[in-house]
Protein backbone atom coordinates (compact mmCIF):
# COMPACT_ATOMS: atom_id res chain seq x y z
CA UNK A 1 0.00 0.00 0.00
CA UNK A 2 1.05 3.27 -0.70
CA UNK A 3 0.43 6.48 0.99
CA UNK A 4 0.14 10.51 -0.60
CA UNK A 5 -0.06 13.42 0.65
CA UNK A 6 -3.40 16.01 0.62
CA UNK A 7 -1.07 18.94 -0.62
CA UNK A 8 0.27 16.43 -3.32
CA UNK A 9 3.77 17.24 -2.66
CA UNK A 10 5.13 13.61 -1.34
CA UNK A 11 6.51 10.96 -3.46
CA UNK A 12 4.12 8.12 -2.73
CA UNK A 13 5.50 5.82 -0.16
CA UNK A 14 5.02 2.73 2.39
CA UNK A 15 3.11 2.41 5.28
CA UNK A 16 6.05 2.37 7.21
CA UNK A 17 7.72 5.47 6.37
CA UNK A 18 4.31 7.14 6.34
CA UNK A 19 3.83 6.38 10.11
CA UNK A 20 7.65 7.66 10.73
CA UNK A 21 6.28 10.82 9.03
CA UNK A 22 3.52 11.85 11.03
CA UNK A 23 2.62 14.97 8.95
CA UNK A 24 3.42 14.97 5.83
CA UNK A 25 6.88 16.68 4.79
CA UNK A 26 4.90 19.33 2.72
CA UNK A 27 2.39 19.99 5.14
CA UNK A 28 -0.21 18.27 4.08
CA UNK A 29 -2.09 14.83 5.47
CA UNK A 30 -1.08 11.50 4.63
CA UNK A 31 -3.56 9.09 3.09
CA UNK A 32 -3.34 5.74 1.15
CA UNK A 33 -3.53 6.35 -2.82
CA UNK A 34 -6.18 3.48 -2.48
CA UNK A 35 -8.96 2.37 0.00
CA UNK A 36 -9.21 -1.35 0.28
CA UNK A 37 -12.20 -2.91 -0.35
CA UNK A 38 -14.59 -4.68 2.33
CA UNK A 39 -16.55 -7.51 0.52
CA UNK A 40 -20.29 -8.50 1.94
CA UNK A 41 -18.04 -11.95 2.31
CA UNK A 42 -15.57 -10.97 4.34
CA UNK A 43 -18.26 -8.66 6.13
CA UNK A 44 -19.73 -11.55 6.64
CA UNK A 45 -16.90 -13.96 7.72
CA UNK A 46 -15.66 -11.41 9.87
CA UNK A 47 -18.48 -10.03 11.94
CA UNK A 48 -17.82 -12.59 14.85
CA UNK A 49 -14.10 -12.28 15.23
CA UNK A 50 -12.75 -10.55 18.63
CA UNK A 51 -11.67 -7.21 18.05
CA UNK A 52 -7.98 -8.21 17.83
CA UNK A 53 -8.71 -10.38 15.01
CA UNK A 54 -10.78 -8.18 13.65
CA UNK A 55 -7.92 -5.07 13.84
CA UNK A 56 -5.83 -7.83 11.68
CA UNK A 57 -7.74 -8.78 8.87
CA UNK A 58 -8.78 -4.58 8.72
CA UNK A 59 -5.41 -3.09 8.87
CA UNK A 60 -3.36 -6.24 6.95
CA UNK A 61 -3.93 -3.96 3.81
CA UNK A 62 -3.38 -1.16 4.74
CA UNK A 63 -0.12 -1.99 6.14
CA UNK A 64 1.09 -4.13 3.12
CA UNK A 65 4.32 -5.87 3.15
CA UNK A 66 5.84 -3.31 5.71
CA UNK A 67 4.65 -5.79 9.13
CA UNK A 68 4.95 -9.14 8.50
CA UNK A 69 0.99 -11.07 9.35
CA UNK A 70 2.45 -12.58 12.86
CA UNK A 71 4.44 -9.76 14.06
CA UNK A 72 0.96 -8.06 13.45
CA UNK A 73 -0.91 -10.34 15.10
CA UNK A 74 1.66 -9.97 17.96
CA UNK A 75 1.98 -6.32 18.02
CA UNK A 76 -2.18 -6.01 17.86
CA UNK A 77 -2.50 -8.11 20.67
CA UNK A 78 0.37 -6.15 23.09
CA UNK A 79 -1.48 -2.82 22.28
CA UNK A 80 -5.20 -4.51 23.34
CA UNK A 81 -3.70 -6.36 26.11
CA UNK A 82 -3.89 -3.48 28.29
CA UNK A 83 -7.47 -2.43 28.05
CA UNK A 84 -9.53 -3.90 31.20
CA UNK A 85 -12.64 -5.30 29.30
CA UNK A 86 -12.13 -8.16 27.38
CA UNK A 87 -14.28 -7.32 24.29
CA UNK A 88 -11.91 -4.04 24.12
CA UNK A 89 -14.59 -2.12 23.56
CA UNK A 90 -18.13 -3.16 24.20
CA UNK A 91 -21.30 -2.49 22.80
CA UNK A 92 -24.32 -1.74 25.30
CA UNK A 93 -27.87 -1.34 25.31
CA UNK A 94 -28.86 2.08 26.89
CA UNK A 95 -32.68 3.02 26.50
CA UNK A 96 -33.54 3.53 22.83
CA UNK A 97 -29.20 3.70 21.51
CA UNK A 98 -26.11 1.71 21.68
CA UNK A 99 -23.44 3.11 23.38
CA UNK A 100 -20.35 1.45 22.06
CA UNK A 101 -17.24 1.63 25.09
CA UNK A 102 -14.13 2.94 23.48
CA UNK A 103 -12.77 4.26 27.40
CA UNK A 104 -11.17 0.61 28.57
CA UNK A 105 -7.58 1.69 27.81
CA UNK A 106 -5.73 2.19 30.40
CA UNK A 107 -6.13 6.24 30.53
CA UNK A 108 -9.96 5.88 30.55
CA UNK A 109 -10.38 7.70 27.38
CA UNK A 110 -10.83 6.47 23.98
CA UNK A 111 -7.56 7.99 22.75
CA UNK A 112 -5.88 4.75 24.07
CA UNK A 113 -7.47 2.85 21.30
CA UNK A 114 -5.34 4.75 18.49
CA UNK A 115 -1.82 5.07 21.03
CA UNK A 116 -1.67 2.07 22.31
CA UNK A 117 -1.06 0.47 19.02
CA UNK A 118 1.11 3.54 17.59
CA UNK A 119 3.35 3.24 20.57
CA UNK A 120 4.53 -0.02 19.22
CA UNK A 121 4.31 0.48 15.57
CA UNK A 122 6.86 2.76 16.93
CA UNK A 123 8.70 0.79 18.81
CA UNK A 124 8.52 -1.94 16.29
CA UNK A 125 9.70 0.15 13.15
CA UNK A 126 12.36 1.88 15.52
CA UNK A 127 13.63 -2.18 16.19
CA UNK A 128 13.64 -2.95 13.20
CA UNK A 129 15.50 -0.11 11.15
CA UNK A 130 16.90 1.64 13.43
CA UNK A 131 17.20 4.89 14.70
CA UNK A 132 15.67 6.48 17.94
CA UNK A 133 12.50 9.19 18.25
CA UNK A 134 11.84 11.83 20.62
CA UNK A 135 7.84 12.48 21.09
CA UNK A 136 7.06 16.50 21.50
CA UNK A 137 3.80 17.66 22.17
CA UNK A 138 1.98 19.93 24.55
CA UNK A 139 -1.33 19.01 26.08
CA UNK A 140 -4.67 20.41 27.83
CA UNK A 141 -5.39 17.16 28.98
CA UNK A 142 -6.45 13.77 27.57
CA UNK A 143 -4.02 13.81 24.31
CA UNK A 144 -0.47 13.86 26.82
CA UNK A 145 -1.66 10.77 29.64
CA UNK A 146 -2.60 8.50 26.73
CA UNK A 147 0.60 9.48 24.16
CA UNK A 148 2.57 8.82 27.74
CA UNK A 149 0.60 5.56 28.45
CA UNK A 150 1.59 4.38 24.90
CA UNK A 151 5.02 4.89 24.44
CA UNK A 152 6.44 4.49 28.09
CA UNK A 153 9.36 1.90 28.93
CA UNK A 154 9.67 1.24 25.10
CA UNK A 155 12.84 1.22 23.34
CA UNK A 156 14.63 4.12 21.45
CA UNK A 157 11.76 6.38 22.44
CA UNK A 158 11.25 9.27 24.91
CA UNK A 159 8.64 11.77 25.20
CA UNK A 160 8.52 15.09 26.68
CA UNK A 161 4.96 16.40 26.88
CA UNK A 162 4.61 19.70 28.20
CA UNK A 163 1.85 20.74 30.43
CA UNK A 164 0.49 24.21 31.99
CA UNK A 165 1.14 24.06 35.21
CA UNK A 166 -2.11 24.29 37.58
CA UNK A 167 -4.17 24.21 34.47
CA UNK A 168 -5.10 20.72 33.84
CA UNK A 169 -8.01 18.70 36.13
CA UNK A 170 -5.61 16.74 38.94
CA UNK A 171 -6.81 13.64 37.75
CA UNK A 172 -5.45 14.70 34.48
CA UNK A 173 -1.95 15.88 36.12
CA UNK A 174 -1.43 12.46 38.01
CA UNK A 175 -2.30 10.46 35.26
CA UNK A 176 0.95 11.92 33.25
CA UNK A 177 3.37 12.61 36.04
CA UNK A 178 2.52 9.56 37.91
CA UNK A 179 4.24 7.58 34.92
CA UNK A 180 7.59 7.35 36.34
CA UNK A 181 9.47 4.83 33.50
CA UNK A 182 12.69 6.72 32.66
CA UNK A 183 11.69 7.65 29.11
CA UNK A 184 8.96 10.35 30.09
CA UNK A 185 9.57 13.87 30.98
CA UNK A 186 6.39 15.52 32.13
CA UNK A 187 7.28 19.11 31.86
CA UNK A 188 4.49 21.56 33.82
CA UNK A 189 5.01 25.22 32.23
CA UNK A 190 4.35 28.47 33.71
CA UNK A 191 1.83 29.28 31.48
CA UNK A 192 -1.07 28.43 29.42
CA UNK A 193 -1.81 25.54 26.89
CA UNK A 194 -1.84 28.18 23.89
CA UNK A 195 2.02 28.63 25.26
CA UNK A 196 2.63 25.13 25.46
CA UNK A 197 1.27 24.31 21.95
CA UNK A 198 3.10 27.95 20.63
CA UNK A 199 6.71 26.54 22.21
CA UNK A 200 6.29 22.96 20.41
CA UNK A 201 4.97 24.76 17.43
CA UNK A 202 8.46 26.95 17.03
CA UNK A 203 10.76 23.83 18.22
CA UNK A 204 9.37 21.88 15.36
CA UNK A 205 9.71 24.67 12.74
CA UNK A 206 13.66 24.81 13.43
CA UNK A 207 14.07 21.89 11.56
CA UNK A 208 18.16 21.84 12.65
CA UNK A 209 17.23 21.58 15.92
CA UNK A 210 14.43 18.48 14.46
CA UNK A 211 16.68 16.72 12.94
CA UNK A 212 19.48 16.52 15.45
CA UNK A 213 17.16 15.72 18.39
CA UNK A 214 15.02 13.11 16.28
CA UNK A 215 11.86 15.04 17.07
CA UNK A 216 8.69 13.47 16.43
CA UNK A 217 4.45 14.33 17.10
CA UNK A 218 2.34 11.94 18.43
CA UNK A 219 -0.68 14.14 17.55
CA UNK A 220 -3.88 13.01 15.74
CA UNK A 221 -2.52 13.35 12.24
CA UNK A 222 -0.68 10.00 11.94
CA UNK A 223 -2.26 7.69 9.87
CA UNK A 224 -2.01 4.68 12.16
CA UNK A 225 -3.84 6.38 14.60
CA UNK A 226 -7.14 6.76 12.13
CA UNK A 227 -6.14 2.95 11.01
CA UNK A 228 -6.73 1.80 14.60
CA UNK A 229 -10.07 3.62 15.18
CA UNK A 230 -11.32 2.03 11.97
CA UNK A 231 -11.47 -1.35 13.79
CA UNK A 232 -14.68 -0.48 16.11
CA UNK A 233 -16.65 0.76 13.85
CA UNK A 234 -16.71 -2.75 12.13
CA UNK A 235 -16.25 -4.40 15.39
CA UNK A 236 -19.97 -2.44 16.44
CA UNK A 237 -21.55 -3.63 13.23
CA UNK A 238 -20.59 -7.20 13.46
CA UNK A 239 -22.38 -7.29 17.02
CA UNK A 240 -25.18 -5.86 15.88
CA UNK A 241 -25.50 -6.80 12.43
CA UNK A 242 -24.56 -10.86 13.28
CA UNK A 243 -23.29 -11.11 9.69
CA UNK A 244 -26.47 -10.10 7.19
CA UNK A 245 -24.58 -8.48 5.34
CA UNK A 246 -28.17 -5.91 4.10
CA UNK A 247 -27.63 -4.64 7.91
CA UNK A 248 -26.99 -0.74 7.96
CA UNK A 249 -25.76 0.90 10.76
CA UNK A 250 -25.21 4.52 12.32
CA UNK A 251 -23.05 6.46 14.47
CA UNK A 252 -23.11 9.31 16.26
CA UNK A 253 -19.60 10.89 17.05
CA UNK A 254 -18.84 13.37 19.58
CA UNK A 255 -16.10 15.52 17.23
CA UNK A 256 -13.08 17.95 17.93
CA UNK A 257 -9.98 17.05 15.72
CA UNK A 258 -12.48 15.28 13.47
CA UNK A 259 -10.08 11.50 13.70
CA UNK A 260 -12.76 9.62 15.03
CA UNK A 261 -15.63 10.62 12.75
CA UNK A 262 -13.15 10.16 9.50
CA UNK A 263 -12.37 6.56 10.61
CA UNK A 264 -16.09 6.44 10.17
CA UNK A 265 -16.11 7.55 7.34
CA UNK A 266 -13.56 5.52 5.69
CA UNK A 267 -15.33 2.22 7.37
CA UNK A 268 -17.99 3.26 5.04
CA UNK A 269 -16.15 3.90 1.99
CA UNK A 270 -14.14 0.63 2.79
CA UNK A 271 -17.61 -1.02 2.34
CA UNK A 272 -19.58 -0.98 6.00
CA UNK A 273 -23.14 -0.37 5.59
CA UNK A 274 -22.91 2.55 7.41
CA UNK A 275 -26.52 4.25 7.07
CA UNK A 276 -25.82 8.30 8.93
CA UNK A 277 -22.45 9.51 10.14
CA UNK A 278 -23.77 12.10 12.77
CA UNK A 279 -20.97 14.58 13.93
CA UNK A 280 -22.14 15.55 17.34
CA UNK A 281 -20.28 19.33 18.32
CA UNK A 282 -20.46 20.92 21.66
CA UNK A 283 -20.43 24.88 21.21
CA UNK A 284 -17.49 25.10 19.30
CA UNK A 285 -19.79 24.27 16.21
CA UNK A 286 -17.92 25.08 12.93
CA UNK A 287 -18.53 21.66 11.51
CA UNK A 288 -22.16 21.91 12.42
CA UNK A 289 -22.40 24.94 10.77
CA UNK A 290 -20.79 23.66 8.21
CA UNK A 291 -22.49 20.17 7.22
CA UNK A 292 -25.97 22.00 7.87
CA UNK A 293 -25.17 24.29 4.69
CA UNK A 294 -23.50 27.23 6.53
CA UNK A 295 -19.78 29.09 6.05
CA UNK A 296 -16.40 26.85 7.17
CA UNK A 297 -15.79 29.98 9.27
CA UNK A 298 -13.04 29.68 12.24
CA UNK A 299 -14.67 31.66 15.29
CA UNK A 300 -13.01 32.07 18.66
CA UNK A 301 -12.79 28.66 21.25
CA UNK A 302 -14.89 28.74 23.79
CA UNK A 303 -14.28 26.21 26.87
CA UNK A 304 -17.07 23.83 27.63
CA UNK A 305 -17.67 20.78 29.85
CA UNK A 306 -16.31 18.67 26.74
CA UNK A 307 -12.97 19.73 26.96
CA UNK A 308 -11.56 17.39 24.56
CA UNK A 309 -13.90 18.78 21.42
CA UNK A 310 -13.20 22.52 22.53
CA UNK A 311 -11.38 23.14 19.00
CA UNK A 312 -12.36 25.06 15.86
CA UNK A 313 -9.09 24.11 13.43
CA UNK A 314 -10.48 20.35 12.86
CA UNK A 315 -7.00 18.82 11.64
CA UNK A 316 -7.96 15.50 10.58
CA UNK A 317 -10.90 17.64 8.30
CA UNK A 318 -8.63 18.08 5.60
CA UNK A 319 -8.90 14.37 4.98
CA UNK A 320 -12.14 14.39 4.32
CA UNK A 321 -11.86 17.50 2.32
CA UNK A 322 -8.98 15.59 -0.48
CA UNK A 323 -11.70 12.93 -1.10
CA UNK A 324 -14.84 16.06 -1.35
CA UNK A 325 -13.08 17.44 -3.89
CA UNK A 326 -12.29 14.38 -5.85
CA UNK A 327 -8.76 13.65 -4.61
CA UNK A 328 -6.86 16.46 -6.10
CA UNK A 329 -4.41 18.28 -4.18
CA UNK A 330 -4.12 21.82 -6.14
CA UNK A 331 -8.13 22.17 -4.82
CA UNK A 332 -7.43 21.22 -1.35
CA UNK A 333 -3.94 23.70 -1.07
CA UNK A 334 -6.98 26.47 -2.49
CA UNK A 335 -9.08 26.19 -0.05
CA UNK A 336 -6.89 25.81 2.79
CA UNK A 337 -5.12 28.98 1.34
CA UNK A 338 -8.69 30.89 1.21
CA UNK A 339 -9.15 29.62 4.73
CA UNK A 340 -6.02 31.15 5.62
CA UNK A 341 -6.57 34.15 4.22
CA UNK A 342 -10.29 35.05 4.40
CA UNK A 343 -11.06 32.86 7.90
CA UNK A 344 -13.60 31.34 5.90
CA UNK A 345 -14.17 28.32 2.65
CA UNK A 346 -16.45 28.15 0.65
CA UNK A 347 -17.46 25.26 -1.33
CA UNK A 348 -19.18 24.34 -4.67
CA UNK A 349 -23.07 23.89 -4.52
CA UNK A 350 -22.51 20.31 -5.70
CA UNK A 351 -19.81 19.58 -2.64
CA UNK A 352 -22.34 20.86 -0.69
CA UNK A 353 -24.32 18.01 -1.26
CA UNK A 354 -22.09 15.95 -1.02
CA UNK A 355 -21.22 16.51 2.47
CA UNK A 356 -25.02 16.56 3.20
CA UNK A 357 -25.17 12.94 2.32
CA UNK A 358 -22.10 11.84 3.67
CA UNK A 359 -22.83 13.33 7.18
CA UNK A 360 -25.66 14.87 9.55
CA UNK A 361 -24.26 16.89 12.53
CA UNK A 362 -25.99 18.68 16.11
CA UNK A 363 -24.13 21.27 18.23
CA UNK A 364 -24.85 20.51 21.79
CA UNK A 365 -24.98 23.12 24.50
CA UNK A 366 -23.40 22.57 28.25
CA UNK A 367 -26.94 22.95 29.36
CA UNK A 368 -28.38 20.41 27.24
CA UNK A 369 -25.15 18.08 28.12
CA UNK A 370 -26.16 18.32 31.95
CA UNK A 371 -29.62 17.83 30.86
CA UNK A 372 -28.44 14.23 29.04
CA UNK A 373 -26.48 12.64 31.78
CA UNK A 374 -29.33 13.14 34.22
CA UNK A 375 -31.98 11.63 31.97
CA UNK A 376 -29.64 8.85 31.00
CA UNK A 377 -28.98 8.10 34.76
CA UNK A 378 -32.79 8.98 35.69
CA UNK A 379 -33.79 6.14 33.16
CA UNK A 380 -31.50 3.93 32.40
CA UNK A 381 -28.96 4.06 35.52
CA UNK A 382 -26.04 4.37 32.85
CA UNK A 383 -23.52 7.28 33.79
CA UNK A 384 -22.67 9.46 30.45
CA UNK A 385 -19.33 11.24 30.59
CA UNK A 386 -19.59 14.82 29.27
CA UNK A 387 -18.25 13.97 25.77
CA UNK A 388 -20.72 11.08 25.19
CA UNK A 389 -22.99 12.86 26.38
CA UNK A 390 -22.92 15.30 23.45
CA UNK A 391 -23.21 12.35 20.68
CA UNK A 392 -26.22 10.97 22.80
CA UNK A 393 -28.11 14.19 22.82
CA UNK A 394 -27.40 14.32 19.11
CA UNK A 395 -28.52 11.32 18.50
CA UNK A 396 -32.10 12.00 20.13
CA UNK A 397 -35.01 11.32 18.78
CA UNK A 398 -33.05 8.86 16.30
CA UNK A 399 -33.30 5.20 17.31
CA UNK A 400 -30.38 2.40 17.70
CA UNK A 401 -27.83 4.49 16.88
CA UNK A 402 -24.21 3.77 18.02
CA UNK A 403 -23.45 6.68 19.98
CA UNK A 404 -19.40 5.94 20.75
CA UNK A 405 -18.38 6.55 24.82
CA UNK A 406 -15.36 8.44 23.89
CA UNK A 407 -14.30 8.81 27.89
CA UNK A 408 -14.80 7.04 31.05
CA UNK A 409 -17.28 9.31 33.44
CA UNK A 410 -14.50 9.28 36.78
CA UNK A 411 -12.42 11.23 34.21
CA UNK A 412 -14.99 14.37 34.08
CA UNK A 413 -15.89 14.06 37.71
CA UNK A 414 -17.21 17.89 37.92
CA UNK A 415 -19.97 17.73 35.26
CA UNK A 416 -20.73 14.65 36.43
CA UNK A 417 -21.53 15.58 39.82
CA UNK A 418 -23.26 18.62 38.70
CA UNK A 419 -25.53 16.70 36.28
CA UNK A 420 -26.67 13.96 39.13
CA UNK A 421 -25.18 14.66 42.62
CA UNK A 422 -23.10 11.66 42.57
CA UNK A 423 -19.57 10.74 40.52
CA UNK A 424 -18.72 7.80 39.31
CA UNK A 425 -16.90 4.93 40.54
CA UNK A 426 -13.44 5.04 38.89
CA UNK A 427 -11.35 2.09 37.08
CA UNK A 428 -8.65 0.91 38.51
CA UNK A 429 -6.98 2.92 36.10
CA UNK A 430 -7.84 5.52 37.87
CA UNK A 431 -8.09 4.85 41.83
CA UNK A 432 -5.05 5.80 44.10
CA UNK A 433 -3.35 8.43 41.66
CA UNK A 434 -3.34 11.06 43.85
CA UNK A 435 -1.62 8.83 46.50
CA UNK A 436 1.22 7.88 44.26
CA UNK A 437 4.81 9.08 43.58
CA UNK A 438 5.31 12.02 40.98
CA UNK A 439 8.02 12.52 38.45
CA UNK A 440 7.97 16.35 36.36
CA UNK A 441 9.89 19.36 36.15
CA UNK A 442 8.89 23.26 36.25
CA UNK A 443 9.89 25.28 33.37
CA UNK A 444 9.69 28.55 32.24
CA UNK A 445 7.22 28.96 29.26
CA UNK A 446 9.77 30.11 27.01
CA UNK A 447 10.83 28.17 24.00
CA UNK A 448 14.86 29.00 25.30
CA UNK A 449 13.96 26.62 28.61
CA UNK A 450 12.32 24.04 26.91
CA UNK A 451 15.05 23.34 24.06
CA UNK A 452 17.58 23.58 27.15
CA UNK A 453 15.96 21.14 28.82
CA UNK A 454 15.66 18.70 25.72
CA UNK A 455 19.20 19.34 25.09
CA UNK A 456 20.39 18.46 28.40
CA UNK A 457 18.04 15.75 28.69
CA UNK A 458 19.25 14.03 25.76
CA UNK A 459 22.76 14.53 26.36
CA UNK A 460 22.89 13.53 29.77
CA UNK A 461 24.58 10.11 29.60
CA UNK A 462 22.21 8.82 32.13
CA UNK A 463 18.74 10.07 33.41
CA UNK A 464 18.65 11.54 37.22
CA UNK A 465 15.88 11.96 39.18
CA UNK A 466 13.47 15.02 38.43
CA UNK A 467 11.50 16.79 42.02
CA UNK A 468 7.70 16.22 42.51
CA UNK A 469 5.61 17.53 40.68
CA UNK A 470 3.31 19.14 43.75
C1 LIG B 1 -10.08 13.61 21.66
C2 LIG B 1 -11.43 13.39 22.23
C3 LIG B 1 -12.61 13.60 21.46
C4 LIG B 1 -12.58 14.11 20.03
O1 LIG B 1 -12.02 13.21 19.14
P1 LIG B 1 -11.51 13.70 17.70
O2 LIG B 1 -10.89 12.53 17.05
O3 LIG B 1 -10.54 14.81 17.99
O4 LIG B 1 -12.72 14.19 16.99
C5 LIG B 1 -13.83 13.33 22.06
N1 LIG B 1 -13.91 12.92 23.35
C6 LIG B 1 -12.82 12.72 24.11
C7 LIG B 1 -12.99 12.28 25.52
C8 LIG B 1 -11.55 12.94 23.58
O5 LIG B 1 -10.47 12.75 24.36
Amino acid sequence: MQYLSTHGGVEPIGFSAAVMMGLGTDGGLLLPATVPQVSPYALRDWSDLSFRDLAVELMLPFVGDAIPRADLVDLIGRSYATFSHQEVTPLVRVGEQWVLELFHGPTAAFKDVALQFLGNVFEYLLARDGGQLNILGATSGDTGSAAIAGVHGKDRIRIFILHPAGRISPIQERQMTTVLDANVHNIAIRGTFDDGQRIVKSLFNDLDFKQQYHLGAINSINWARILAQIVYYFYAWGRMSRGDPGFRISFAVPTGNFGDIFAGYLAKRMGLPIDRLLIATNRNDILTRFVTGGPYAVGAVHPTLSPAMDIQIASNFERYLYFLVGEDPAAVRALLAELDRTGCMQVTAEQRAAVAGDFDAAAISDAQILDQIRETYGRDGYILDPHTAVGVQAARNRADMVCLATAHPAKFKDAVQRAIGIQAPPPPCLRGLLEKETRCVFLDATEEAVRGHIRSTLSAPAIGRERGCT
